[in-house]
């Protein structure tokens, strides 16, 4: 099974990747982690992107296809796979198609988490995740079950995102309305897309992707 997570930042696509990822046994691809690693290691696509990714405008699309192109031809993708933060504009769902229709293979399921401008800046802001094994958590709506040891690795250690500020909220924002919400409609005349209520909470919107999912 092959899927697409789609909605604005913060809108819940990771958190929801994560689940259904180890519940289905799929690989999660997350475009925004592979180019957060390479910024981390220093690599030459690190260098290329890092300044972009902290204006809060989009990486290029022949870097992300490129990127993604090698990622779903690795041996953990024959399972299927989870796209968490691709596609972003339509050059990136049309390259998409192409890849798909060469390896003959389609997409099952396109799911859009719909979320307010108001909340997503409200869980962006309380994001941070585990520096040892990347777990997800929300200051509000997800803490560690223990106040600064992470539920899944009992690690101590925490990072927050340097481009989850509000300045660069915003920017991200405005990318997504102009550049990505255009894959809604380009997803519905397909006729696989199906929409959930990212408003609802985390436990929730597990339950309504598992009806969609059937599984
Ligand atoms: P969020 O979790 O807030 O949706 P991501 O982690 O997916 O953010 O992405 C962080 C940043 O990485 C984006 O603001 C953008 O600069 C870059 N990025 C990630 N995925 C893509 C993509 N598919 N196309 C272009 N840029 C991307
Ligand atoms: P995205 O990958 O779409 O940018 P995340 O999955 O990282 O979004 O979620 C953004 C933040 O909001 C995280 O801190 C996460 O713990 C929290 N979060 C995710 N889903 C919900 C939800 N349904 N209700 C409240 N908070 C949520
Ligand atoms: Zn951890």
């Amino acid at each position: 099974m092959n899927l697409i997570l789609l909605g604005p930042p913060g809108a819940g696509k990771g958190t929801q990747a994560d689940v259904i990822a180890a519940r289905l046994k799929l690989a999660k691809l997350s475009t925004g982690d592979m180019l957060r690693a390479a910024v981390a290691e220093g690599s030459e696509l690190g260098k290329k992107v890092k300044d972009i990714m902290v204006s809060g405008a989009l990486v290029p699309d022949d870097i992300i296809i490129a990127m993604i192109r090698d990622r779903i031809k690795q041996p953990d993708c024959k399972n299927g796979y989870i796209l968490d933060g691709f596609p972003r504009t339509l050059a990136q769902a049309e390259a998409l198609d192409g890849m798909l229709a060469k390896e003959g293979t389609a997409l099952d399921h396109v799911i859009e988490l719909a979320v307010d401008d108001a909340a997503l800046i409200e869980r962006i802001s309380g994001r941070f995740s585990c520096a040892k094994c990347g777990a997800g958590y929300n200051d509000k709506s997800k803490p560690t079950r223990k106040t600064g040891v992470c539920d899944a690795c009992a690690g101590t250690e925490f990072i927050r995102r340097k481009d989850d500020n509000a300045a660069t909220v915003s920017e991200r924002l405005k990318a997504y309305h102009a550049q990505t919400a255009p894959l809604l409609p380009y997803y519905r005349k397909k006729g696989n897309l199906a929409a959930v209520d990212g408003m609802a909470d985390i436990k929730d919107v597990e339950r309504q992707i598992a009806v969609i999912l059937g599984k």
